[in-house]
């Protein structure tokens, strides 16, 4: 049976440059192809986005037209409604109800309404008239209920006052004066008798703010009265009063106070919308005394609040940002999109959103403002999605070929480090090692040849030299050429049965007289009834004759050579045992790789060129077995090859 070893390399020495080309070759590319990568993501991502805004253009445009149109008739629909145009002047008894008419739309948060000549009329404070009370029982009856605190006294003169004849004002501070005292004295029946018929009587009657003294009055009795339920029909007529707007109703400053004190007092009995549209108003011609009135969209002075005129400048209309984005995506809402794709107003100086695809001026009557199209649907990027996936698995390949192939060329290139070092290795340490005996063999012919008469006794003896430095010549010629065979995985092992104690016997034959002479005690124990291994026999010769000779080599007179031969399990063991220098724990792990020396001092002597283990160790592997030292410095060691048996090695190999 012919089997040929072939091995790979195991290269010495530090091999770090073919790592570091591998990580070039690697990363260059890499880095190329993520850098192009990228950029054609980039460049597809902006051209889909491209095509998708040139096909989208068409839909903001329109949008765009339909809202300046859509606010345009927002103003003209309130001018219509507040039925204002055309009239030269308005007058004053007429803003309310447009007030509270333009509200009621819902189209707007809140509106200003103006007269002809482009003064505020509402909401606005009706011009103060000025009220003294020189009456001297006035002064008391204050005095009585506020320094004294004698309420019976005070109520008895606010209601002597309350029927003064001529001066309806101060009856009607003086009967607001007399429920007050009775509610705090704890008459409520008789203050709210009083205050029940109170917005009958002074039905007209104004503070000096112009304010309607009525319902002041109904809202102070729904507040001090104990029993809130008592007071329900003041509840009515003071929510009917908040209700109607028009001549000779409340001021718009006295509406929005008791608007907010029966929000608080009664829950929902006040209408919110008109709630908020007050108070909006009011801030705003606070905050804005005499207000532009642009046909725009404009910025107040009021943050989140914008402006906006009727044709005729007879109103001007307040709007949140929240209402002109909503009344501005009802009309995004009306114009039939494209799937995937929505429109949203945004405001000046907002910025733009990351996933916006493409925007446009909102139009001429929001100024500022933006039409700002999104993509909504993954769908929409599917095409691009698409594209930068099979970009993306592009790279992936061009990378992971690169790897492979920098991988392939590290190694070619590592194992062409290793034959060359190798080469090199092997030139000096054959030149080196034949120099040895050659030279011993030309210096005993020469010798010989020099001598007058050939001597039998000397002759004799220098032939035995000449052919001992012979053997050793061959049998390291023998061994580089194992060695240069298995390193090329050309040696052939032919395979049979071989018994142990044959293998020894050559193996001692072999290894010569030397072991048997003076100073050299050579034992061989053999365990009995050996099974049979399968190897080949010259290949196993030469790993003992190798671990004898070493073992020789590397003790000195007295020597002490054991070979053994034992069956452990389904392997047989040969072991080789000397008594010489032994080695480190160290030096035993690297001693069967090629050229390892202990002692580099013995290359220089010619004793050794470091490669005998390394065959005997490629050699037992070759055979599916294993090659192991076991030895300590000056105590000698003891080599052992476990070669399985013929038995367990074919019952493998089926
Ligand atoms: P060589 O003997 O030709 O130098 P080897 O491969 O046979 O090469 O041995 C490698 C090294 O192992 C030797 O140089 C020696 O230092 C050490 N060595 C081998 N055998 C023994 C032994 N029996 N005792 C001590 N050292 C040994």
């Amino acid at each position: 049976m012919a089997r040929q070893f072939s091995k790979s390399g195991t290269g010495q020495g530090n091999d770090l440059w073919p790592v570091l080309l591998l990580l070039v070759v690697v990363m260059v590319p890499t880095i190329g192809v993520l850098w192009f990568v990228s950029v054609a993501m980039h460049n597809e991502q902006l051209a889909s986005q491209q095509r998708l805004s040139d096909a989208y253009r068409t839909h903001l445009l329109h949008v765009q037209e339909t809202l300046d149109e859509r606010w345009k008739g927002i103003a003209n629909e309130l001018q219509t409604l507040t039925g204002a145009a055309g009239e030269v002047a308005i007058v004053k008894s007429t803003a309310q109800q447009r007030f509270v008419t333009a509200v009621s739309t819902n189209l707007v948060d809140s509106v200003v309404c103006f007269g002809g000549s482009g003064e505020i009329v509402y909401p606005t404070l009706p011009d103060a008239i000025s009220v003294e009370f020189e009456d001297a029982r006035w002064r008391e009856a204050v005095r009585l209920e506020y320094e004294l605190g004698d309420l019976p006294a005070a109520q008895k003169i606010y209601q002597l006052l309350a029927s003064e004849p001529d001066d309806a004002l101060l009856q009607a501070f003086a009967s607001q004066a007399e429920i007050r005292c009775l509610f705090k004295t704890g008459d409520d029946q008789a203050a709210l008798k009083i205050a029940n018929e109170f917005g009958d009587r002074f039905s007209t009657v104004r503070d000096n703010h112009g304010r309607l003294i009525a319902a002041n009055v109904e809202l102070m009795a729904i507040e001090l009265a104990a029993d809130r339920d008592s007071t329900s029909g003041l509840q009515q007529r003071l929510l009917q009063r908040l209700g109607v707007y028009g001549e000779g109703r409340l001021p718009a400053s006295q509406r929005l106070f008791v608007m907010n004190r029966m929000a608080e007092l009664i829950p929902d009995s006040v209408d919110d919308r008109i709630l908020a549209a007050e108070e909006l108003a009011s801030r705003f011609v606070a905050a804005h005394p005499k207000p532009s009135r642009q046909a725009t969209l404009q910025s107040s002075q009021l943050s989140d609040v914008w402006q906006m005129a009727t044709p005729d400048g007879l109103l001007l209309l307040l709007l949140t940002t929240k209402t002109v984005t909503t009344q501005s995506a009802s009309v995004a809402k009306e114009t039939e999109l494209p799937e995937g794709v929505q429109i949203s107003i945004v405001p000046p100086g907002h910025t733009q959103s990351v996933d916006e695809l493409i925007s446009i001026r909102a139009g001429s009557q929001l100024p500022g403002w933006r039409l700002s199209m999104n993509l909504t649907d993954a769908q929409i990027t599917n095409s691009a999605l698409h594209q930068q996936t099979i970009y993306v698995w592009i790279s992936v390949l061009v990378i992971l070929f690169t790897s492979v192939v920098a991988v392939f060329l590290a190694i070619s290139i590592r194992r062409q480090i290793h034959v060359a070092n190798l080469k090199n290795d092997l030139v000096g340490t054959v030149s080196h090692e034949l120099k040895t005996p050659l030279s011993s063999m030309r210096l005993l012919v020469d010798t010989l040849l020099d001598s007058s008469q050939f001597e039998p006794q000397q002759t004799r003896e220098y032939l035995q030299l000449i052919a001992k430095e012979n053997t050793r010549l061959s049998r390291l010629i023998e061994n580089f050429l194992t060695f240069s065979r298995l390193e090329q995985g050309k040696h052939t092992f032919e395979f049979c049965a071989v018994e142990p104690a044959a293998l020894i016997a050559r193996a001692v034959e072999a290894a010569g007289e030397r072991f048997y002479e003076t100073g050299c005690a050579l034992t061989i124990e053999s365990a009995e009834n050996l099974p049979a291994i399968l190897g080949d026999e010259d290949g196993l010769v030469m790993a003992l004759l190798n671990l004898l000779d070493n073992a020789y080599k590397y003790s000195s007179a007295p020597r002490e050579i054991s070979v053994q031969t034992k069956r452990d399990a389904d392997t047989v063991c040969f072991s080789v045992t000397d008594n010489g220098v032994g080695m480190t724990r160290v030096a035993a792990k690297r001693i069967f790789q090629k050229f390892y020396q202990v002692d580099q001092s013995l290359v220089r002597e010619g004793q050794g060129c470091g490669l005998g283990l390394s065959i005997v160790n490629d050699i037992v592997r070759a055979h599916g077995g294993e090659a192991s030292v076991s030895s300590r410095p000056e105590n000698g060691s003891t080599f052992t090859l476990r070669i399985p048996t013929a038995t367990s090695s074919e019952a493998s190999s089926k």
